[in-house]
């Protein structure tokens, strides 16, 4: 009895905690507006990075042709081409290649790996000219999402600040990533070379970290209303369109009037508002790269499971509730999220699907059916808070815009007189697809922080395969306005 008042302490403490009253997730909407703000203003200005990306023109669903794509964004490359119809949006067809990249050209020269992947887009194009009359057609344009970190100096070209996720060629570091790919290209055709080069018009994105502009692409060619990407997978990222005259740290550089795409990088995001435990606290330490990623490391899908992970722990020691000590519960990361949405959605009246999860994965047994939903509770407060964090990131950009309800309001005029315009944010990431709970807390917090009469202005749609197939429509719209 003692022991599992002790453990209804660690609960109560992590509800607390974990605490997103509408007021507390109003205060952290303030906090990203103004956060984007300072990170706009000056260079270092935030911990919001707001990288420009030189990407002033979002397609509009009027684009015609078949255009590539080339998206390196970690373990996997993909060469992609799609079909546009020209009008209505339509995507006439699609075709994808996925290959893993051999480990042993992530850390090799930069030749073997753009070798690598000029062949595969050789072979691709090779394919498609057999069997449809568009070898005829003379120009191609690619579009290339490479997603590392990138120093955008204009939509066309961009240089490398520093290898991620397992990669090390050190000789590209500081250099424009583009021309790797042109001239692997081009040497991938040299007994064509002539043939190759008119036949590749090329016109290469060095797109930032993360596909979120290429979600955005794709949502805008499917809805010129969207103004806005958020992508809530393994990391979380966002971007939207900002006016050009409010990106303060690049005045007189910007040559282009009205809007530019500016990617957030808002996984770094920090507010002393955001609710956090000891939890967050010990992860973040345990973290290789602490103080980093303050917010990521609230939402997203890399790390709830270990979340909810921790905070089991935490009560095996208190009690012994959960039998005697599994060490598996030391192990980080070995609740993957996926694992932890299916304790959480668990409907069985025996939630025997907690109980399988818990005797599998953490070798805890026959525990009784009181500490599984206690399980369950677990995952609930976790996956709220963050789905609830997110959601006030989301009107925290619509805020900074001036599309939250609040802006426009002048003297003498009410709120219900300003018509608030139809407003798109394209979302998409596994966490946010899969997981039902997330999605619909995030949508709950959305209206909730809005006010109904707003928040029905407001619409997330969900877009899939934004770094691939945006990235080849974004290629579409450059083509065409250039
Ligand atoms: P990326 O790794 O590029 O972000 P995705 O957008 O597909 O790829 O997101 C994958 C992530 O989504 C996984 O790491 C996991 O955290 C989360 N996820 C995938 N499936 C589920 C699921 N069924 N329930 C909860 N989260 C999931």
């Amino acid at each position: 009895r003692r022991k599992w008042k002790r453990v209804m302490g660690v609960l109560r403490e992590l509800e607390e905690g974990c605490e997103t009253t509408v007021g507390r997730l109003k205060q952290v909407v303030d906090a990203m507006a103004v956060e984007m703000h300072a990170g706009l203003a000056s260079e270092g200005g935030s911990k919001l990075k707001m990288l420009l990306t030189f990407v002033d023109n979002l397609p509009s669903g009027s684009e015609k042709g078949t255009y590539y794509a080339l998206d390196l964004g970690g373990t996997n490359f993909r060469v992609l081409r799609v079909l546009l119809g020209g009008q209505g949006s339509s995507i006439l067809a699609k075709d994808v290649e996925r290959q893993p990249i051999p480990p042993h050209l992530m850390c090799g020269t930069s030749e073997d790996l753009f070798d690598f992947m000029a062949s595969s887009v050789k072979e691709f194009v090779e394919k498609e000219g057999n069997d449809s009359e568009s070898s005829v057609v003379k120009k191609k344009e690619l579009g290339f999402t490479f997603s590392f970190p990138v120093r955008q100096t204009s939509v066309l070209s961009g240089i490398l600040i520093k290898w991620t996720k397992g990669f090390a060629i050190e000789e590209m570091v500081e250099k424009e990533v583009a021309q790797y790919l042109q001239e692997a290209l081009i040497r991938k055709g040299l007994d064509m070379r002539v043939a190759v080069l008119a036949y590749f018009s090329l016109l290469i994105y060095s797109e930032q970290v993360n596909d979120t502009v290429g979600t955005l692409a794709l949502g805008h060619y499917h809805d010129e209303d969207t103004v806005a990407a958020v992508i809530i997978g393994t990391g979380s990222n966002a971007c939207y369109v900002e006016r050009t005259d409010a990106i303060i740290k690049c005045q007189g550089l910007l040559t282009t009037s009205g809007g530019m795409v500016v990617n957030m990088e808002w996984g770094n995001f920090w507010s002393s508002h955001l609710p956090r435990t000891s939890y967050d606290i010990d992860l973040d330490a345990d973290s290789p790269n602490p103080y980093d990623m303050g917010f990521e490391k609230m939402i997203s899908g890399m790390y709830l499971g270990d979340i909810v992970r921790r905070v089991i722990l935490k009560m095996s020691q208190e009690s012994d509730i959960f039998g005697p000590d599994s060490s598996r519960l030391s192990v980080p990361f070995i609740l993957r999220t996926p694992l932890m949405a299916a304790m959480h959605e668990d409907d069985s009246p025996e939630l025997t699907v907690v109980a399988g999860i818990l005797r599998e994965v953490l070798e805890i047994s026959d525990v009784p059916l009181k500490v599984r939903k206690l399980v369950v509770k677990i995952c609930d407060v976790v996956t709220r808070r963050a789905a609830r964090l997110a959601a006030a990131g989301i009107v925290g950009i619509l805020k900074k815009i001036g599309r939250d309800g609040s802006g426009g309001i002048t003297s003498g005029r009410t709120r219900s007189d300003v018509k608030m315009r139809r407003t798109v944010v394209a979302i998409e990431g596994g966490l946010y697809t899969n997981y039902t709970m997330f999605r619909e807390y995030l949508h709950e917090a959305l209206t909730e922080i809005l006010g109904e009469e707003i928040a029905q202005h407001v619409i997330l749609k969900e877009t899939e395969d934004g770094s691939g197939i945006g990235a080849a429509i974004l290629a579409a719209s450059y083509s065409s306005s250039n």
